[in-house]
């Protein structure tokens, strides 16, 4: 053994203890290596992972980017895992972790193995692996790849000061990495001492060369290498994330890692770590973040600016699950519109045709052409919803509303129970023939788009209808009719019946603008589409809603009575 070889065991053991990692103790690179079982490739497997760290709620992009995971290992049947990146303990949110995975799920995201199913590679939460990386490190330390850099925040900032004033690259490489060559003598010191100290990479690389790099999205890349001494374990002694997420790729055999192109400029620092583990690294595919306008310019969408950032606005704005994965998908594959747009029309044709995004055969070659990143656009994703529900039965809007307003809006939910029914024969209005309604985009609209229904909700409603009462009785006199309320004759079918109810309108509007005194109360009602709308106005407080035929047959005579009083 050299000496240099000696050195380096001499100072990884003044840092972990003496003997505490080795075979022995199960506390080895060696260990971890044999203790997890390879995974299987044989066949093109490939094997995915999403690493959310629960420093914020689950963002948009990620569940973008686990449904783009979650396929790629399905098809190519291997598995995709769920890790928790939790090493900045400080930024960590309560209850954030535990509602990640309830929101993958909710979203229907099926992960093969995380800390909640478990697996043969876990724990799946990285705070419980700092003994695997501790291994990984002591392993770099003796083998001369890392070392204990004690260089202060002082002379840290007087370093970056330099580098400003000489127009150089910031960071801690060559001449700039004080602490690289001390020699075994002065770190004894300085920790005997009890000098703070982080771990560094010593890095072999040289940022003059250009090295080749395929990502699997952004194409042929040339870079150049990584120069740099970057932190391996901060001075608590918990890794960065470029160590811990890359030993966890290494030993959890993931085999194609996604994830957000802000990580791209860190690639040559992991691809120097994958060569100094000695293994083969991962395919990469580095994505373009979820982009949206903002007045004149495209921005990536913020946590802190844009609700829509967070998974957690879709579930409580009620967005189906099928509306937002299909969204997602269109933005990493552009052909989806055209597919989604056949299949709207087909299910509108067709009961048995169902309305669902995994029909669609995900094109993983689309995702590159996407070069400015995808455009978040309500809009579209309002459209899609809206189809998505229009395509849904009387019954399965109503389970999903009760289901979704049991947390968001308990009125309704008690309104909705207590009236199921009414509920569904509300539900079913212009559901089932050609021009389906498509006034509901999400479950919170159902509550704007059905309250005037029922009369506490109606009667809760704040819209002034200030009618002359000549005009009121005059209307209550012609919705007294029966032909309004009795449909239920299956003699004739409901067109014949609109038709007749539509020509028993018209007379009764011309009956009425012969009388002078109404005319006057109404201010001068004189076209019959005015008139229908005082009753639409009458009935629902609202001009928009649909055909007031099946309105007043579905609310019944003594509702629309009182509803007119
Ligand atoms: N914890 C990292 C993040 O949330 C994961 C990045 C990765 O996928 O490697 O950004």
């Amino acid at each position: 053994m050299s000496e240099d070889n000696i050195n380096n065991i001499t100072i990884a053991n003044l840092i972990y203890g003496d003997g505490v990692i080795s075979d022995e103790n199960k506390n080895s690179r060696k260990y971890f290596e044999s203790f997890y079982k390879k995974r299987d490739t044989s066949h093109g497997e490939e094997y995915t992972r999403i690493a959310p760290s629960p420093t914020g709620e689950l963002h948009s992009g990620a569940l973008y980017m686990a449904m783009i995971d979650e396929i790629i290992s399905s098809k190519n049947r291997g598995k995709f895992i769920l890790r928790i990146e939790d090493t900045d303990s400080a930024r960590e949110i309560v209850g954030a972790r535990d509602r990640m995975e309830k929101y993958f799920k909710y979203f229907d995201i099926k992960i093969d193995e995380s800390y909640v199913s478990g697996g043969e590679h876990g724990p799946y939460i990285q705070s419980e692996r700092v003994d695997i990386y501790s291994a990984f490190i002591y392993d770099f330390m003796i083998r001369g790849y890392a070392y204990p850099c004690f260089m202060t925040r002082e002379e840290l900032d007087k370093m970056r000061e330099e580098q400003t004033i000489n127009k150089v690259r910031p960071g801690v490489y060559g001449k700039y990495a004080k602490s690289r060559d001390l020699s075994l003598d002065e770190i004894k010191n300085k920790i005997n001492n009890g000098d703070k100290y982080v771990i560094r990479l010593r890095s072999g690389g040289d940022f003059d060369k250009k090295i080749k790099f395929t990502d699997e999205v952004m194409g042929d890349l040339e870079l150049s290498e990584n120069d740099e001494d970057f932190i391996i374990a901060k001075n608590d002694g918990v890794p960065t994330y470029h160590l811990a997420h890359l030993v966890d790729d290494y030993l959890m055999g993931i085999t194609f890692v996604i994830r957000a192109n802000e990580w791209v400029a860190s690639i040559t620092k992991h691809l120097e770590l994958w060569t100094k583990l000695g293994v083969k690294p991962p395919k990469y595919g580095h994505l373009m973040p979820i982009n949206k306008k903002d007045g004149n310019s495209i921005r990536k969408l913020s946590k802190r600016k844009d609700p829509e950032a967070s998974v957690e606005y879709f579930i409580k704005e009620g967005y189906t699950v099928q509306a937002v994965k299909a969204y997602l998908m269109r933005l990493a594959n552009p052909s989806f519109d055209d597919w989604w747009m056949n299949r709207v029309k087909e299910c509108e044709a067709s009961k048995s045709v169902k309305l669902d995004y995994k029909d669609y055969e995900f094109k993983f070659d689309e995702l590159k052409r996407n070069s400015r990143g995808p455009l978040m656009d309500f809009d579209k994703l309002n459209n899609m919803s809206a189809d998505v529900i229009a395509c849904m039965s009387a019954s399965e809007v109503y389970d999903n509303v009760l289901e979704w307003s049991m947390s968001y809006d308990v009125e309704l939910n008690n309104v909705l129970i207590n009236n199921k029914d009414y509920a569904l024969n509300i539900l079913n209005i212009e559901r089932e023939g050609e021009n389906k309604r498509k006034d509901i985009k999400k479950w919170s609209d159902v509550r704007e788009q059905i309250f005037y229904f029922f009369d506490e909700l109606y009667e809760a409603d704040s819209t002034e209808l200030n009618y002359d009462e000549s005009v009121k009785s005059k209307i209550r006199g012609i919705l007294s009719n029966e032909i309004h309320y009795n449909h239920n004759d299956t003699s004739i079918d409901e067109k014949d019946s609109l038709e007749k109810w539509m020509s028993f309108m018209k007379e009764e509007f011309n009956k009425l603008n012969l009388d002078p005194s109404f005319a006057k109360a109404s201010e001068g009602v004189i076209k019959f589409g005015e008139f229908m709308m005082i009753i639409r106005r009458l009935i629902t407080k609202r001009e928009r809603t649909p055909n007031l035929f099946y309105i007043l047959k579905v609310m019944g005579k003594e509702r629309v009575m009182g509803r007119v009083k």
